[in-house]
């Protein structure tokens, strides 16, 4: 095992930014305002809970509060954005810089900005037209340059090292709570070994025995027992950058029900896996997992989408669900995590993370299942 993180590439974000900047040149857009955290992010390399990005075809401008001053302004410096740090609320200073820059229309995130927000924002900038943007930054996010994917790499390796460490009995006689903690514990020392930090991308999902029927259970005070299903649903986040993977394990013997409705989840996952390529539309691959699970009986059991797109966040864009349109791209990463539950005895799901490459896919975990 490498003990040094990976050599990681300085993210482009001024390549990003004049990605950005000419798609609103195309659709004629004067500005934007980002206000997406992890499109500002995205964008800047910026961190924070407060901050917005505002961008025209000539400036680009961060904003934030005070708190943030410091880390703002050597960032600003860097990379030749103006800085606006309010005084109060985020709204005056985007009001301030429209002034100065004769903004009439403004683009907003109104898949992200709330309503409170967003009437907040129209009484203090009046004199400009809002509009929604499309989902340009979205669209550049999906799909992964080589930085992003050694970052992404590295975040499915800690998960799945942290994991490992568990042996099978070691879970027995915990509650989910303890077994939650233990592994966020592996997660963090599994990343030190790498020099790296980790965090955990989500509220880890552990669930025992029927509770392993309930998709998003939360871990409670249910003790581990062998003999027992059990399902752990967790992932890391380095550098900002998600993973996110589900181990389906039975403690002890497994019983015929569930190696039946294991390797109905496995075959459906791997059939999914297959049909991933450049061009396929992710309806197409939610059905190819959900066909093998409506065959067996359990259509009514697998009642959530077989994927989603990651990254910077958990959850990225549309799902690979059955309306879902879209189309694979190279460069995304998406989960494949199909599941069988039934109330009462327990579930199954198996997800790991693929790449969509230039001529097919590969599969980033490799623990085994
Ligand atoms: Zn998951
Ligand atoms: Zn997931």
């Amino acid at each position: 095992m490498a003990r040094s993180e990976p050599n990681v590439p300085a993210p482009p974000y001024a390549a990003r930014r004049r990605r950005l900047v000419a798609a609103l040149r195309t659709a004629r857009v004067p500005a934007l305002l980002v206000s997406n955290p992890a499109n500002v992010t995205y964008l800047t390399g910026f961190e924070s809970s407060n901050a917005f990005l505002l961008c025209t075809p000539t400036a680009a401008a961060l904003i934030t509060d005070f708190r943030y001053e410091t880390a703002a302004r050597t960032l600003a410096a860097d990379q030749q954005l103006e800085l606006l740090i309010a005084k109060d609320g985020l709204g005056r200073a985007v009001a301030t810089f429209c002034r100065q820059h004769h903004i009439r229309t403004l683009a907003f995130e109104d898949d992200h900005l709330t309503v409170a927000r967003y009437e907040t924002l129209r009484r203090h900038v009046p004199n400009v037209r809002w509009r929604p943007a499309r989902p340009w930054i979205m669209a550049a996010r999906l799909v992964k340059d080589e930085g992003e994917l050694a970052t992404m790499r590295l975040a499915v390796r800690i998960a799945e090292q942290a994991f490992a460490t568990i042996r099978d009995h070691e879970w027995i006689g915990l509650t989910e709570r303890e077994a939650a903690d233990l592994l966020e514990e592996r997660l963090r020392a599994a990343a030190r070994k790498w020099g790296a930090h980790a965090e955990p991308a989500f509220p880890f999902i552990v669930a025992t025995g029927p509770n392993a029927a309930i998709p998003h259970h939360r871990p409670g005070a249910t003790l581990i027992r062998e003999g027992q299903i059990l399902l752990v649903d967790w992932g890391a986040r380095v550098t900002g950058y998600c993973s996110d993977m589900t181990r389906t394990l039975f403690l002890g013997t497994p019983d015929a029900q569930f190696k039946k409705v294991y390797s109905i989840v496995l075959k459906a996952q791997l059939a999914a896996i297959r049909t991933l390529k450049p061009g396929v539309t992710l309806k197409h691959v939610d059905a190819a997992a959900r066909s093998i699970i409506a065959a067996a009986g359990h259509a009514a059991h697998f009642g959530h989408a077989t994927g989603h797109r990651i990254g910077l966040e958990v959850h990225e864009g549309l799902k690979l669900a059955k309306n879902n349109p879209e189309r694979a791209r190279a460069g995304m990463i998406t989960t494949i995590e199909p599941g069988i539950y039934l109330p009462g005895w327990g579930g199954v799901r198996i997800e790991d993370m693929v790449l969509v490459t230039p001529r097919g896919h590969e599969v980033l975990t490799a623990l085994p299942k």
